[in-house]
C-alpha cells in the first residue's frame, strides 16, 4: 500500500515546515489530487490518521480536493475528461486515450499555529 509511504513523506514535509516557521502545531492540510494519480483517497486519509499520531501535526486537519483527469484522445484529436486511467474515451468509446492531466499530488496549503 503506497498511501503509507504517501502519508510519511507529507508528515516530514509538514514537519520540516513546522521546524522551519518555529509552528507549535499544524492545524490543517490542504492537498491536490489527480484523479489519475492513483492514490485510494480513503486509504491516504486512514494513513495520514496513523502517520500522525504524537507528530506536531497530530490535530492537523485533512482536507483533499480531487483535480479532474484529462486525455488526449487519438480519434477525436482532442482533449476528453477522464476519471480514470482505464477508461474509454466518453465521446467515442475509444481506448486509445493517453491520459494528460490529472497525475499530480501536491501539497497546496500548510496552516499553522
Ligand atoms: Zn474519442
Amino acid at each position: 500500500m503506497h498511501e503509507m509511504s504517501l502519508a510519511e513523506g507529507i508528515l516530514r514535509i509538514l514537519e520540516d515546515t513546522a521546524r522551519q516557521e518555529a509552528a507549535r502545531r499544524i492545524t490543517r492540510v490542504t492537498l491536490e489530487i489527480g484523479a489519475l494519480a492513483n492514490v485510494e483517497i480513503e486509504a491516504l486519509r486512514f494513513c495520514f490518521d496513523a502517520a500522525i499520531r504524537d507528530t506536531v501535526a497530530a490535530a492537523a486537519q485533512l482536507d483533499i480536493r480531487v483535480l479532474p483527469g484529462h486525455g488526449w484522445c487519438m480519434p477525436c484529436g482532442r482533449t476528453v475528461p477522464l476519471a480514470a486511467l482505464a477508461d474509454p474515451c466518453p465521446q467515442c468509446g475509444s481506448f486509445q486515450v493517453q491520459a494528460v492531466g490529472g497525475m499530480e499530488m501536491r501539497i497546496k496549503e500548510i496552516e499553522i499555529e
